[in-house]
């Protein structure tokens, strides 16, 4: 069997950490031989730096427990790092790691709208990585989008044929993805928060460039008008979008629906090891998705589309439901690198 590609993760100790742990547990092409977070962390074994804080269901696996958390210095041994990196820091030490030489892919928002940096979402814009070639570091820079706009872009992509014009989203974004503690419980319990720093405006531009197309080694934005309103609400984990949208060739209701369930990428053409077959799930029921029931579906990479039916504004509405810290984080970040591998990036 060929060796293992040996990977660190930055941020190992958070939300996205976390999972970056249990999905690369057992990975047929990466070995995690590394883990790195804060000052605070720094020299425990992990699993003592994150007693009382991890919190996924599945205890942390064994590989893990007594691997020594690290400063985030580019002095790891692996030339490959996934980050789940707080972006109040995120954005100077990927550089840092960057400049030293490693490939760093990242969930965080800093690097996303840089110049050369793929926003890659491997079935949305695979050809992106040739922007890689421009970068300018011995290392490299790939990221991965907002979780909100994750599953809603895949479903836009798989509707691209009949030319998306406009946008109208209401997302409903589980508390895990504020990290953790993240929000207080004062403040969520028997509640809905209007609010999410930030959020409405990578929803309404993210998707732009990850649906652009790569001119030069630079991508010219698809021209889409989207408005995005964003709130927090009471659910662990699963961000629920539902969107309205405007075609120029509207198509009929079935043939929308087609589109979304035969969607396939190059994850699904390579049979990557985190790819889910079938990508988009349709469902027909009135009372799906639902994040408790609907957001592993894939082992949390499969987008679950429902509610699908004519818009009284727009063409068609519909919800659409994916798992925040895996298909919206983690796990995507994981298919990223698979894809990588298979292209040769890795060397
Ligand atoms: P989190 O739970 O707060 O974890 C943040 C991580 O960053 C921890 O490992 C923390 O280490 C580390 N960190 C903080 N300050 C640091 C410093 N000065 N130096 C080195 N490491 C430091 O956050 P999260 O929810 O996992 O999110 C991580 C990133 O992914 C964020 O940029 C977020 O926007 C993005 N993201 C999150 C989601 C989601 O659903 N949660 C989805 C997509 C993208 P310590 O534990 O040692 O403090």
């Amino acid at each position: 069997m060929a060796k293992k590609i040996p990977v660190g993760i930055l941020g190992a100790t958070g939300s996205v950490g976390q999972r970056f742990i249990q999905l690369l547990e057992n990975h047929p092409f990466f070995e995690v031989t590394e883990l790195a977070a804060s000052d605070q962390s720094a020299g425990k074994p992990y699993a003592e730096a994150v007693a009382g804080r991890w919190k996924l269901s599945a205890g942390i696996p064994d590989y893990a427990k007594n691997l020594v958390v690290e400063p985030c210095r580019p002095l790891l041994g692996c030339k490959v790092v996934f980050s789940g990196l707080d972006s109040s820091v995120a954005g100077e030490i990927e550089y840092e790691f960057a400049d030293a030489g490693y490939i760093v892919i990242s969930n965080s928002k800093n690097h996303r709208m840089d110049g050369y940096v793929p926003l890659l979402s491997a079935e949305v814009n695979p050809e992106h990585l040739e922007m890689l070639k421009f970068q300018k570091t011995k290392g490299k820079i790939v990221t991965n989008s907002n979780c909100t706009i994750m599953g809603v872009t895949i479903a836009l992509k798989a509707l691209e044929r009949f030319g998306v014009q406009q946008v109208m989203l209401f997302s409903m974004q589980a508390l895990s993805g504020a990290g953790y503690p993240g929000v207080p419980s004062m403040d969520i319990v028997d509640n809905v928060i209007p609010f999410i720093n930030g959020e409405e405006h990578k929803a309404e531009t993210e998707p732009l460039k990850m649906l652009g197309t790569l001119k030069n080694g630079k991508v010219d934005f698809e021209n889409i008008k989207i408005n995005a309103q964003c709130s927090r609400v009471a659910v662990s984990d699963g961000h629920t979008v539902c969107l309205s949208i405007k075609f120029k060739k509207k198509p009929g209701l079935e043939e929308l629906k087609m589109a979304l369930s035969s969607f396939r990428g190059e994850p699904q053409r390579l049979k990557l090891p985190l790819a889910p077959d079938p990508l988009i799930i349709v469902r027909e029921e009135e009372d799906r998705p639902q994040p408790r029931l609907d957001r592993n579906e894939g082992k949390g990479m499969a987008v679950v589309v429902g509610r699908i039916r004519p818009c009284a504004i727009f063409d068609y509405k519909m919800a659409v439901l994916s798992h925040n810290t895996i298909r919206g984080a983690a796990g995507a970040a994981i298919l990223n690198a698979e894809l990588m591998f298979k292209k040769g990036y890795f060397g």
